[in-house]
């Protein structure tokens, strides 16, 4: 394993050309700078120091774009579903290729360590072969028939899309979102967040190298206010799909409203993580652990609120306290850090601001609750105790390595304090009573349950929320079902009689 020094010059070698060239924008396969020519800096959550300079786009980049994505979706939406897989399989081998390049620039443009990011370009690689692989039976439909007429459904790729990601592991959302795109037929214009834009342009270079036709994959860096809302809102654009907050959806609904588009969401969350006392404790403990202190708590899916019955709620604290004081917090690229510095100093006050919202509603800091260090946005794993569900901290997405802990009596009080949040994401239920399991299955409101594990994912399997987190599903069929329009075409079976007027 090579240590921190070796990686932290690798990592500078690969991001030389950031450095020298900025984050340029990619239009029709070409690296372009914004039209207005402005630019901003991406910065280190390491030391703040700036990373690179980035385009920054605006709507003349957008319109820009929209008119390449426009133009290559005649094309690409003609390219046989069989011609596309094996071109989306070689920008698969291609990620794999530029593995360390990809999780390393990720590291540093996000904070998230590398035992987490190592995967990164292995994910991203994965959702490409998985969408890949279904892009020929892509565009099948069913036969319907009744006594006269034989009704025939077929799906055809929309048009050209909007792909919005948010900064926490920009590199696998934007190939979960942009490999079905392309599977399905669609050609798209991608905005990265501005916190992290680096792996996006790494993204589209490797899919435009292993074969991807110039102008099906554009990217336009820029801030969400100025491109993002311009994308939302070009009437070329015939889907939006975003992941972020859930009031960035909210803002993107309304802005996108005159153009009647199709939205796909995936927003925030406030997961509940429910053990009861006949669990397997050891194995909770370590999973509930894992949920929040991953990916720097920086995680839609993370087990932000643990719901644990009385019996046990000292007990199971007190090993998830331990476990918080005994992470390692470094810089992203040692192999040893589990928890790295948050993305950037705006979201660390906001991380910071509910250590006192628990103090002043009165619940007890466990474990972490402070900054560690003047220098970057390193933030002390936290577990908040002796907290009730009505407290800021147990209904605001902290995301950050932030953990609230909440008693319970019994089945009915887990099932109302879990269903009592704006959010739906995911929910983790912690049971060896499979009646148990069966029952608050059926009740929780939440879009995705992972019963007696931590989140493991299965490409086929729908991914997405309910309430507050989510429109729609991904993974599987649910994204082709999102990218392709079903239209059904009905062929007399016979001569029949049709209707005669006046
Ligand atoms: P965010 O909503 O602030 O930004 C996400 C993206 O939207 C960025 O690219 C941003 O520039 C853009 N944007 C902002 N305002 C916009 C506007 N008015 N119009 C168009 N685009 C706009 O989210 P974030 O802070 O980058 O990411 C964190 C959030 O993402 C959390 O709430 C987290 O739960 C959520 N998230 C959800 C999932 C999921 O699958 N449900 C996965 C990862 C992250």
């Amino acid at each position: 394993m090579s240590t921190l020094n070796e990686n932290i010059a690798r990592a500078q070698a690969h991001m030389q050309r950031f450095r020298e060239q900025g984050v340029m924008n990619h239009i029709n396969g070409e690296s372009v700078a914004a039209v207005s020519g402005e630019t901003f800096e991406t910065l280190s959550p390491v030391d703040l120091q700036p990373l690179a300079k980035v385009a920054r786009g605006g709507a003349s980049d957008i319109d820009h774009a929209v008119m390449v994505a426009q133009k290559t979706f005649k094309t690409w939406s003609k390219t046989s579903g069989k011609e596309r897989r094996a071109i989306l399989i070689k920008v698969a081998e291609a990620i794999e290729a530029r593995a360390e390049e990809i999780a390393f620039t990720e590291c540093m443009d996000t904070g998230q360590a590398l035992r987490f990011m190592s995967k990164a370009a292995i994910r991203g690689a994965a959702n490409f072969r998985f969408f890949a692989d279904k892009a020929p039976e892509a565009e099948d439909g069913l036969a319907l028939r009744n006594d006269t007429q034989m009704n025939v459904t077929s799906k055809r790729p929309l048009g050209p899309v909007g792909v919005i990601t948010p900064w926490n592991t920009p590199f696998m959302l934007s190939t979960w979102k942009i490999a079905p795109a392309l599977a399905s037929g669609c050609t798209v214009v991608h905005k990265p967040a501005e916190f992290s834009p680096m792996t996006a342009k790494l993204l589209v270079e490797i899919a435009e190298e292993a074969g991807l036709p110039k102008g099906v994959l554009n990217l336009v860096n820029g801030f969400g206010e100025d491109a993002g809302k311009a994308l939302t809102q070009h009437p070329g654009i015939k889907a939006i799909a975003f992941v972020g907050e859930s009031r960035t959806g909210q803002l993107i609904m309304a802005q996108a409203a005159p153009t009647l588009k199709r939205f796909h969401f995936e927003l925030g969350g406030k997961n509940p993580f429910i053990v009861f006392d006949d669990a397997d404790i050891d194995r909770a403990v370590n999973a509930a652990s894992f949920m929040i202190y991953s990916l720097n708590g920086e995680r839609c899916t993370s087990s932000s609120r643990l719901l644990v019955q009385e019996s046990i709620y000292d007990e199971f604290t007190r090993r998830v306290a331990e476990i918080a004081s005994n992470v390692k917090i470094g810089h992203p690229l040692d192999p040893e850090t589990v928890v790295g510095p948050l993305i950037h100093p705006e979201h660390e006050k906001k991380v910071l601001s509910y250590f006192d919202k628990a103090r002043e509603q009165g619940a007890t800091i466990a474990a972490g609750g402070e900054k560690v260090g003047e220098e970057g946005c390193f933030v002390r794993p936290t577990l908040f105790t002796n907290a009730t569900n009505d407290m800021v901290i147990a209904q605001e997405e902290i995301f950050g390595p932030v953990l609230t802990a909440i008693p319970f009596k019994d089945e009915e009080d887990a099932l109302r304090i879990a269903n009592d949040t704006e959010y739906g994401l995911a929910a983790y239920l912690w049971t060896n009573d499979l009646n148990r399991a069966m029952r608050l299955t059926d009740e929780l409101e939440a879009g995705m349950m992972w019963i007696n594990s931590e989140n493991i994912r299965h490409l086929p399997a729908p991914f997405g929320g309910v309430k507050a987190s989510g429109i729609g599903r991904d993974g599987g069929d649910w994204s082709f079902d999102f990218y392709m329009e079903t239209v059904n075409v009905s062929f007399p079976r016979k001569v029949h009689q049709v209707p005669k007027l006046g």
